[in-house]
């Protein structure tokens, strides 16, 4: 039976993490039992029912071959050939043959930028973006690069099958198609030399021409996926007004329909720390033909609808590279052996082992949260979602900031684990490091995203459906386990309500001036409450240990522990070690006793 494998009714064994050498070579799925049980949890019954092989074969495929390929990409990343060898303009990237491997895979086996658009075999209508934000939770354990690349391919087809006329359906269904001979990828640039965060100052400039199209001139600094056919660009067009009101939304292919190269320079790769399978490189736009999207001066706002993908993206992603970086640890840990023993047996490895896994299941709930509300209002469009949109609006960018932030550390932590080795290139924590230091910068950086938060409160009225929200999920938690840890999030809750209400009183500055700590709590209170109803929720099925973990994380957020708990009398990561860090279950009575021992 695979490890972590629950049958109804059944009491789960301790995984045992030694079963492995290393973390690979093994089903990422099966390997993962928080992540099946949050995508079993916020997916359409129907539609995980269908999933669940799906997610399973691509679990086995990255845990094999795309692992293998990852690592060799790393070695041998993506190199631009601007010009060949007479001069001539060719902006062509070469690959590793490893890269194509995985994107076949990906693309066409696994079909990850397909069945949200069109029905796959097994069904008679698409699923929802909950499966290839899933899947990408998946890849992103061997390959965070191509994550993105695969991310921006099914962002950029969201924003095309909304806002499109049907002039660029060739290219919607390129990036949505299962056939990897035919199948585009998606990108999107932003960000120029004087402005990242502050989109506004864009000034790529888009003249019309009499054929509908347009020519683009002026500099994108920061371009992943360079050579994407499917990339979509924003530029000013002549007397629009200034800011983000000014912007439109191009598609703006490498080669243009007849095979000629477009009007651009592909100036350099940037020499970056890690993502290396993705080429992000700079381009000289030298009045290249683009097709917009939509209407003139509205693709700051098509360009929103990406950006929230890939936010949310960033953030099961952000839970693949933590699963990685929890499963090379506990492997390392259930191995190494150092004074007599193997190193995961001493409290106070126990202690870190239990604690990440604690965090890395409030970690997942909330990241799967948060989609689970992104993909609702995504089928509620075209009406704008009510509840689910200012759900959506508020937990999207949380999601995005404190998950990204958790994956570096956690990322960091397992290094640790792996001791010397960690630090070494061909021990994949030194590589997991490198890649997820991006998290936290690309699609808006940690402040970005907190001041992102501050707008969803003032402009979208986000904390009218966060009350109810929290108040109702808090209500339905009854279990003795659990009610005394409900109660202090009650209290925590309270005080975020009055901080809201402070935030309302006071100006700007003071507000952005907290906005990093009020994502914090918004973040610990939302997760602690959705770790309280699964334990809840559990319980009522025999089980306790998704308690014990809704336990330790309200513990370790919002208790005051005497002497840093030195003087508590109890050691809970260690004794209940099996049960947190290695998913053994634990009945509810045994439990109590335990705790009122
Ligand atoms: C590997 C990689 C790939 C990328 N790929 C792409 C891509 O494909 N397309 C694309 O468009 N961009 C891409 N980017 C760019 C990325 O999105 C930006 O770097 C990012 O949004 C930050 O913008 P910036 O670099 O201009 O920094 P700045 O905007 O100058 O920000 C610098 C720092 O200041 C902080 N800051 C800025 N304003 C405020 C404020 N008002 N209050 C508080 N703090 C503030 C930010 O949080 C940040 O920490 C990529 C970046 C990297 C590293």
């Amino acid at each position: 039976m695979p490890p972590g494998t629950v049958l109804d009714g059944m009491d789960s064994e301790p995984i045992d993490y030694g079963d492995l050498d290393r973390g690979r070579d093994c089903n990422y799925w099966n390997w993962d039992p928080t992540l099946r049980f949050e995508a079993e949890r916020v997916y359409p019954d129907d539609e995980f029912a269908w999933a669940e092989d799906v997610l399973s074969s691509y679990g086995a495929t990255v845990g094999h071959e795309i692992a293998d390929n990852a690592d060799t990409v790393d070695r041998h990343s993506p190199q631009l050939h601007t010009y060949d060898r007479d001069g001539e303009r060719r902006n062509k990237v070469e690959y590793h043959l490893a890269q194509f491997d995985s994107e076949r895979q990906t693309y066409e086996d696994a079909r990850l930028t397909h069945d949200a658009f069109h029905a796959p075999p097994g069904r008679e209508e698409p699923v929802g973006l909950l499966h290839p934000l899933t899947m990408q939770a998946l890849l992103c354990y061997a390959d965070v690069g191509l994550t993105c690349a695969a991310s921006m391919t099914t962002g950029a087809a969201v924003v095309l099958d909304k806002f499109d006329d049907g002039s660029l359906s060739a290219s919607l269904d390129g990036l949505t198609s299962a056939d990897y001979e035919d199948h585009l990828e998606g990108a999107m640039f932003l960000t120029e030399h004087q402005g990242g965060s502050d989109v506004g100052a864009v000034e790529v400039r888009a003249e019309p021409q009499s054929d509908d199209t347009y020519r683009l001139h002026g500099e994108k600094w920061f371009c992943s996926n360079i050579d994407a056919q499917g990339a979509l660009v924003l530029a000013r067009t002549p007397d629009a007004p200034e800011g983000t009101e000014g912007l439109s939304l191009f598609l703006v292919p490498r080669e243009r329909p007849d095979g000629s190269l477009n009007d651009a320079v592909f100036r350099r790769l940037k020499d970056k720390l890690g993502t290396l399978s993705v080429p992000t490189g700079e381009i000289e736009y030298e009045g290249a033909t683009g097709y917009l999207v939509g209407e003139e001066e509205r693709g700051f706002r098509y360009m929103t609808e990406m950006l929230n993908y890939e936010r949310v993206t960033n953030a099961t992603g952000a839970v693949g590279v933590m699963g990685r970086a929890l499963l090379e640890a506990k492997v390392h840990a259930a191995n190494r052996e150092a004074f007599g023993g193997t190193i995961q047996e001493y409290p106070l490895l126990r202690r870190d082992l239990s604690r990440l896994t604690v965090d890395y299941e409030a970690a997942t709930a909330f990241a799967f949260e948060a989609a689970k509300w992104y993909d609702r209002r995504e089928r509620a469009w075209p009406d704008d979602g009510g509840q689910a949109y200012k759900l959506m609006r508020l937990l999207v960018p949380i999601a995005k900031y404190r998950t990204a932030e958790l994956a570096v550390e956690m990322a960091s932590e397992a290094m640790e684990v792996l001791g010397g080795n960690g630090y070494v290139d061909g021990f994949v924590t030194e590589r997991l490091l490198r890649d997820a230091q991006v998290l936290p910068i690309w699609e808006g950086a940690s402040n970005i995203l907190s001041l992102d938060v501050l707008r969803a409160l003032d402009r979208a009225d986000a904390h009218e459906a966060l009350l109810p929200y929290v108040t109702r999920r808090l209500d339905g938690v009854e279990h003795d386990l659990l009610s005394d840890a409900a109660e202090t999030v009650r209290g925590r809750f309270e005080e975020l309500q009055s901080a809201l209400g402070t935030l309302a009183m006071e100006d700007d500055d003071y507000a952005q001036y907290h906005a990093k700590r009020l994502a914090d709590l918004l973040f610990d209170v939302v997760s602690a409450t959705l770790l309280l109803v699964e334990g809840q929720s559990e319980i009522e099925a025999g089980d306790a240990r998704k308690a014990l973990v809704a336990r330790r994380f309200v513990a370790t957020r919002f208790e005051d522990d005497e002497a840093y708990g030195v003087t508590a009398g109890t050691a809970p990561g260690n004794e209940f070690f099996d049960v947190l860090a290695r998913y053994g279950s634990v009945a509810p009575e045994e439990l109590a006793a335990t705790l009122e021992a």
